[in-house]
């Protein structure tokens, strides 16, 4: 039985993941009292695990053996007494079972002006702006987010816009409220004990 919920931080390249994490972790941190998420960034653990068998010169990107992140991510998440915090850092959500995360966070940058210049000075390559952007627009990312956690109104998958600076701060507030609303409804004193 986890005492944190497990939360899914994801979305298209470029549109804020990384740094609403960082984010949300350091707000977690300095709250009264200090709320233990802690960070479970995907893109590290495929390299420091080795869950990838090459590098797509086209994709520009490692070529990733699912099935070993897989086995990967349950063993963070089983970690300890699988009491949960984790916040997970990834692209999408394929391959994840639905009872490790308890909300999936979808963060949307509709502006597609904003995202082309993110991907763009990341050094991608035309093709590969072109496909996340095309992704983007689609909303792939949500789309396979409901399949396994449900429609919104289910409300464990959000969609947050992330286009300025602002809504970093905005997001990372609202998934710690989501938080703290989480430990209330699952502890019997709401201090997540
Ligand atoms: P992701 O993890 O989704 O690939 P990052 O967090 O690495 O995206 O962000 C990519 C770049 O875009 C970074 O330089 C970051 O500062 C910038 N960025 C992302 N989201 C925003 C936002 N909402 N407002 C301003 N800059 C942003």
């Amino acid at each position: 039985m986890r005492s944190l919920p497990n939360i899914i931080i994801t979305g298209t390249p470029g549109v804020g993941k990384t740094t609403t994490c960082t984010q949300l972790l350091g707000l977690a941190s300095s709250a009264t009292p200090a709320i233990n998420l802690k960070p479970l960034s995907i893109n590290d653990l495929v390299k420091s695990r080795s869950c990838h068998s090459g590098y797509d010169e086209d994709l520009q990107s490692l070529i990733v053996d699912d099935d070993k992140l897989m086995d990967e991510v349950e063993k963070d998440i089983a970690d300890g007494d699988g009491e949960g915090g984790w916040v997970i850092d990834w692209h999408s959500t394929a391959g994840f079972a639905v009872r490790w995360v308890d909300l999936v966070v979808v963060l949307r940058c509709e502006e597609t002006s904003v995202l082309y210049d993110r991907l763009a000075a990341r050094g991608y390559k035309d093709a590969k702006v072109q496909e996340n952007m095309d992704a983007e627009i689609f909303g792939v990312v949500t789309e396979e987010a409901k399949e396994g956690w449900g429609d919104e109104e289910e409300g464990r998958v959000v969609e947050l816009k992330s286009v300025n600076a602002d809504d970093i701060e905005e997001n990372a507030e609202r998934i710690l409220q989501w938080v703290k609303n989480w430990i209330k409804d699952h502890t019997t004193d709401g201090k997540g004990d």
